[in-house]
This record gives C-alpha cells, structure tokens and sequence, in this order.
C-alpha cells in the first residue's frame, strides 16, 4: 500500500470529525511529502529538534503538532508556530507555554497528558492532579494558552481490555474535567488518544484525534 492510500483508507475507516495527526518521527522529508501531496496537512513529532527540521524543510501550511514529552527549555523553539501541544504533563510546562506564547503574541492550543497505562515510565498527570488543575483553572492567569483538551496512551499490551478500560476511563476524566470547568472550558473539546494499534478501540471509547505512525508509514525500522 502507499502512503496515500493508507491515509486515505485511515480516513474512510473512521467516522466524521475525528482527526489524525500523522506521527512523522524517524521518516524522511520525501515520505511526509508523501503524505503531504495526499492532502493531509496535520504532522506531529514527539522531538522538539526533529519537528523544527521537518518544518524547515516541508511546506509552509502544515499544522504542526507536538506528541511527545516536551522541556520546558526548549518550547521558546517550538512556540512561534505549534498547533496543538498534546503533551502538556506538568504545571511548570504549563506554565512555560503560557509564556512563551505571549512572547510570540500567541495563544497556543494545550492538552494535558494523563497518565493511564500501567507502565511506571510515561509521562503524564495523576488522574488527582488533573482534576485539581481543572478547579483552580482561571483563563486568565493563562491567556496565552487555550486548554483544548486531555491526552493519554493506553498500556502497551495485546489485552485490549485493558486498552479499552483505560480510554473509558479518560474519555469519562474529560467528562467530569469539562464540567469542573464549566464555562472557562469552551474550548475544552478534544480527546487525544489513539495509535497505529490501539486506534480502533479509542475511536470507539470517545476520542476525537488519533495519533498513528506506522499504519501510514510503514513500521519504523
Ligand atoms: C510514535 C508516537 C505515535 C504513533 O505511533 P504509531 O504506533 O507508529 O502509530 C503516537 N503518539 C506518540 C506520542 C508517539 O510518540
């Protein structure tokens, strides 16, 4: 299969409104190009180096987004043109972002990342921590920075019971965190989870982006 017609195939196979972002990490220029001339245009990256090469080299009106776990030294590089930073996991980024953002007279679009595997190592809030942030959440303190929703990455295993209580379970946080917020969550709308293996059933549990790699690419080698 090519690259185009897995996108396209990716798309049919999923029901309107939920998007994807393309995980480019380790491809090359010509295999987003690929992809580009498709016409997809939402590309994430999980490294800050990688995403602002990437940039360089492609066109202009990609959407650039980034997946993976973010320092809080290097978002004045990514700040000037990120879409959507999926991997918002700490108060401190949280507050870097805001910053950054209106360094570069920007409001940038922030999920917060929660930590629902069962692996000790992944990034991400505490469910407690999430739902703390969201009572003591004033748009105002951060009008840099549009809370747009919650990302999370399930364990990875082949019991897809398990994948599937973990996003019920984040799907059901969304709920609750949204209505924490109340009106200071209007932009509070989208629901990050999902990969190459996993997708089906976190479109199934809720989300409303999911973020694949290798069913476009091809396995990373
Ligand atoms: C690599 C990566 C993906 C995509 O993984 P695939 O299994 O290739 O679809 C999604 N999210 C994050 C955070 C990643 O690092």
């Amino acid at each position: 299969m090519s690259i185009a017609g897995n996108i396209q195939g990716l798309y049919e196979g999923l029901p309107a409104g939920v998007k994807i972002v393309a995980v480019t990490k380790t491809r090359t220029t010509d295999e987003v190009l690929e992809l580009y001339r498709a016409g997809h245009r939402i590309m994430g990256e999980n490294r800050v180096q990688e995403l602002i090469s990437k940039r360089e080299e492609l066109p202009g009106d990609i959407e650039w987004h980034m997946v993976g776990h973010l320092q809080t030294n290097k978002v004045k590089y990514i700040a000037p043109f990120v879409g959507l930073i999926h991997s918002v996991d700490s108060a401190k980024l949280l507050n870097t972002v805001n910053k950054e953002a209106l360094k570069n007279k920007r409001v940038i679009d922030v999920l917060l990342q929660v930590h629902i595997a069962r692996e000790e190592s992944k990034f991400g809030f505490s469910v407690e921590e999430v739902r703390e942030l969201a009572s003591n959440f004033s748009p105002g303190e951060y009008p840099g920075i549009r809370l747009r929703g919650l990302m999370g990455m399930a364990t990875f295993t082949d019991d897809s019971e398990i994948v599937r209580d973990e996003f019920r379970y984040l799907a059901l946080l969304f709920r609750e965190v949204s209505e924490i917020l109340g009106n200071d969550g209007r932009y509070f709308d989208e629901l990050s989870m999902g990969m190459s293996g996993d997708y089906h059933i976190a479109v199934e549990e809720g989300s409303t982006v999911v973020r694949i790699g290798s069913l476009i690419f091809g396995q990373r080698g």
